[in-house]
């Protein structure tokens, strides 16, 4: 997919066109992958455009961070968060995708990279839906991937750093090579992870399944919500391990992130999963979730940050 570009990005403090924001060859980061990074989306409601869980977002920014032993004590969640607003703003007119991210920029090749400076960026994109047009609705094909996904014991699954996503890119590269939508992960053990980019969820019977946050995966905040959404439904929410063999005999299957949403999946190896099609609970969760993102159920859970804040009014 080739990004169609916005015009303003923010780079250390400084607005720049999107052309213009560069970084130079021996950026740390481009070498070694030392860069954390974020994904969060705006969409529009009838007060104007809204981001969603915006806060969340960027505390995990820095906690992705903190994991990559990084210096960001130039900048503050609060500065980050408010970035994010205007960098909406200046740029869009409805819904975007965001990326702010933080990297060792040049200052050296050692492997190590903590005397490089951090460089913090915020730039945003129009994004439909990662896993296709129809993806939400009939779901897609995935497959066990013949790449495991790595454990905390050689990384750092619960952050979003840059190189890390190199196993992720080998996991959606054979799937695509092999005519699938979307990989699935297993860890070490054999027991199921995520998706390439999404977080993974098995309804059976009234029990709906994800793996735990000690299970190699990321904390999707996309996840959080479902299961926010799932529970005050009255659904039996359980975190636990899932071994393969699960996949293939559960009611329904259904991912979830910032870029994919909620999105069905219709089968795994090319066995149907259910009736092969977007199952009832999937749908009654999806239609809760886009209903509170379009702003046309109440946003209870205070999960939206209107991207034009109000001009305060000043008392005299
Ligand atoms: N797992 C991985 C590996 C991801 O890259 C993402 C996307 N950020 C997710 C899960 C879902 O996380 P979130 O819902 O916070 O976007």
């Amino acid at each position: 997919m080739a990004i169609k570009s916005s015009e303003w990005i923010w780079m250390n403090g400084e607005w720049k066109k999107w052309e213009d924001a560069t970084v130079h060859v021996s950026a740390h980061a481009l070498h070694y992958g030392s860069s954390v990074f974020e994904g969060i989306r705006t969409y529009q409601t009838p007060g104007g455009p809204a981001a969603f869980r915006l806060q969340e977002h960027v505390a995990r920014l820095f906690a992705s961070a903190r994991l990559q032993r990084m210096d960001t004590g130039s900048f503050s969640i609060d500065e980050m968060v408010n970035v994010c607003l205007e960098v909406a703003d200046r740029n869009h007119e409805g819904a975007c995708y965001l990326r702010p991210f933080f990297f060792r920029d040049a200052g050296g090749l050692g492997v190590d990279g903590s005397a490089c400076p951090t460089s913090a960026v915020i730039f945003s994109i129009e994004w439909g839906r990662y896993l296709g047009p129809e993806a939400i609705e009939e779901g897609v094909d995935a497959a066990v991937s013949s790449w495991r996904r790595f454990t905390a014991s050689s990384m750092s699954p619960l952050g979003k750093i840059g190189g890390q996503y190199v196993n992720n890119q080998f996991a959606c590269m054979e799937a695509h090579a092999n005519g699938f939508v979307e990989a699935i992960m297993l860890d070490d053990r054999g027991n199921v992870c995520e998706g390439g980019g999404e977080n993974l969820f098995l309804v059976l019977g009234d029990v709906i399944q994800t793996p735990g946050l000690a299970s190699s995966i990321l904390g999707g905040i996309t996840r959080d919500s479902v299961m926010t959404i799932a529970k005050d439904f009255g659904y039996e929410i359980r975190e636990a391990p899932i071994s393969r063999d699960m996949l293939y005999l559960a009611d329904e299957i259904f991912m979830t992130g910032t870029a994919a949403e909620i999105t069905p999946v219709r089968s795994v190896d090319r066995l149907s999963i259910g009736e092969g099609r977007r199952g009832p609970v999937t749908k009654r969760l999806q239609e809760e979730f886009f209903g509170l993102l379009a702003g046309r159920i109440d946003d209870r859970y205070e999960w939206l940050t209107p991207v034009r804040q109000k001009e305060t009014t000043k008392c005299a």
